[in-house]
C-alpha cells in the first residue's frame, strides 16, 4: 500500500512554505492533502456553542484501509453534501478541519509535520504517524445517528 494516489511529483520543494494558498497550482492544492481520511469522518456540532466533536463514525464511502474515497471523482451522486475545499472557502471551513489538516494548519500560518508526505516523501508516514483512521473507523450505515454521540472521540494528533 505504498503507491500515493496523489502525483506529488516535480512540485517546487517545499512550495508551501512560500507561496499562498490562494496563488498554487491546482496541483499543489491537492498535494497538500496528506490523505490522513480524518475529514471523512461524522462531527457533532453544538449549534449554541459551536463546539465540533469528532467521531470515529466514517463517511459511507470511506475506505479505512486506504483512508480514502471509494468513488473519489463520483462522489456527489451519493453524498450531495461532500465539501469541495478551495481556497475560497478555507475561511467558512477550517474551524472543523483536523487540527493536522495541511489546509488548516498553513491556513493557521503554522508548518507542516514532518510526516507530511511532501516532507517525507512516502504516503505511508501518515499512518506510521499514527494521525490517520486506518483501521479504526465504524461504517454510518452501521449506527444509527441518534447513537453517534457514543462514539465520540478525541482527533488522533
Ligand atoms: S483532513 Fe485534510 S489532510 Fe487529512 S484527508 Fe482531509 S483534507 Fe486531506
Ligand atoms: S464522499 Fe468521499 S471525500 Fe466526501 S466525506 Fe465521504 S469519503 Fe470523504
Amino acid at each position: 500500500m505504498n503507491e500515493d494516489p496523489i502525483d506529488r511529483s516535480g512540485l517546487s520543494r517545499r512550495f508551501w512554505e512560500h507561496k499562498p494558498l490562494t496563488r498554487m497550482t491546482q496541483r499543489e492544492w491537492e498535494a497538500l492533502c496528506d490523505g490522513c481520511g480524518k475529514c471523512c469522518l461524522n462531527k457533532l456540532e453544538d449549534e449554541d456553542t459551536g463546539t465540533v466533536a469528532l467521531t470515529r463514525i466514517a463517511c459511507r464511502l470511506l475506505d479505512d484501509a486506504t483512508c480514502r474515497c471509494a468513488q473519489y471523482d463520483i462522489r456527489h451522486q451519493f453524498v450531495p453534501e461532500c465539501i469541495v475545499l478551495k481556497p475560497e472557502n478555507l475561511d467558512s471551513h477550517a474551524y472543523w478541519m483536523p487540527e493536522t489538516c495541511a489546509y488548516r494548519l498553513l491556513w493557521e500560518g503554522k508548518p507542516l509535520f514532518d510526516w507530511h508526505p511532501l516532507i517525507s516523501g512516502t504516503p505511508e508516514s501518515v499512518h506510521e504517524a499514527g494521525v490517520s483512521v486506518r483501521g479504526w473507523t465504524l461504517p454510518e450505515f452501521e449506527i444509527p445517528e441518534e447513537e453517534w454521540e457514543d462514539h465520540i472521540i478525541e482527533e488522533p494528533t
